[in-house]
């Protein structure tokens, strides 16, 4: 029977909303063989936080390229909310990434020619989107809310990395991708970091992947998933650092 996704109803019927993130089969292949990821099943919902973990070389990178359109599969499915990011031009792609998609990465690339209010409102005016006051409350929400006329290089590591979050949160996205958004950050810093991601989690229904490989920022997602040549070795609910540090030492030792 045909069903439509989305909160259609169909024949009388509540149709769930559809997931944020749907992986389908997904897999990659690089040339010489490689098999990054080999025929990924995963479906994020939405408010939902999810952290990556695995040893190098275990595909979490290609996982977060592929779903966040970055990258293409070899094969499968990604599907962001409703959207087969397969079946999108570049140009098309390209405007899902600004509008749809949220970024935050260990170095978080900043522009430092502009200033932080301006970084935080770069997606809205390349999708031309008018700035309703937003770029003012998301950096205040971050703490921030005084330094918008500031250069990124006046700000400290932490404070460049909400900036960061400010930034991919300002188009509201599906989903926002965050590729160790702590790794080069001390441990204070890193907890204000994750509080942050938390809170649009739990406050405002965001939706976060999150690469890490540290136990300590797992333990802040709902789930962490564990990849191990390119596959799903196990996953966890509400992980713990000491059960997170005792799946990956059995996954290096795995993968020795
Ligand atoms: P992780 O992020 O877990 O360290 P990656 O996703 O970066 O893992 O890599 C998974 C596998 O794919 C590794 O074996 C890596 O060497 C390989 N790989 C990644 N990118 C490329 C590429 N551009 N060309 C060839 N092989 C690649």
């Amino acid at each position: 029977m045909f069903r439509r996704r989305g909160s259609a109803t169909v024949a009388g019927e509540r149709v769930a909303a559809p997931d944020a993130l749907t992986l389908d089969g997904v897999s990659r292949s690089y040339r010489r063989g490689t098999v990054a990821l080999e025929a990924l099943e995963l479906a994020v919902p939405r408010g939902r936080f999810l952290a990556v973990m695995g040893p190098s070389g275990s595909g979490k990178s290609t996982l977060l390229q592929c779903a966040a359109g970055l990258d293409r599969p070899s094969s499968g499915t990604v599907r962001i909310g409703d959207v087969d990011i397969g079946s999108l031009n570049e140009a098309a792609l390209t405007r899902l990434r600004r509008e749809r998609v949220g970024f935050v990465f260990q170095a978080h690339n900043l522009v430092p020619s502009l200033s932080v209010g301006e970084n935080v409102a770069l997606p809205l005016l390349l999708g031309g989107t008018a700035d309703d006051g937003r770029v003012a409350l998301g950096l205040a929400e971050v703490g921030l809310g005084d330094r918008a006329d500031d250069r990124p290089t006046e700000l400290s590591g932490g404070q460049q990395q909400r900036v960061a979050i400010a930034r991919a949160l300002v188009t509201r996205p599906e989903v926002i991708f965050a590729d160790e958004p702590t790794g080069a950050l001390d441990p204070g810093t890193a907890h204000d970091v994750l509080t942050l991601l938390r809170r649009a989690v739990d406050r405002d229904g965001h939706t976060v992947v999150m690469v890490t490989h540290d136990p300590t920022a797992a333990a802040w997602a709902d789930e962490a998933l564990f990849l191990a040549d390119g596959r799903i070795a196990t996953r966890l609910a509400n992980p713990e650092p000491t059960q997170v540090h005792g799946i990956m030492r059995n996954l290096g030792r795995r993968a020795a």
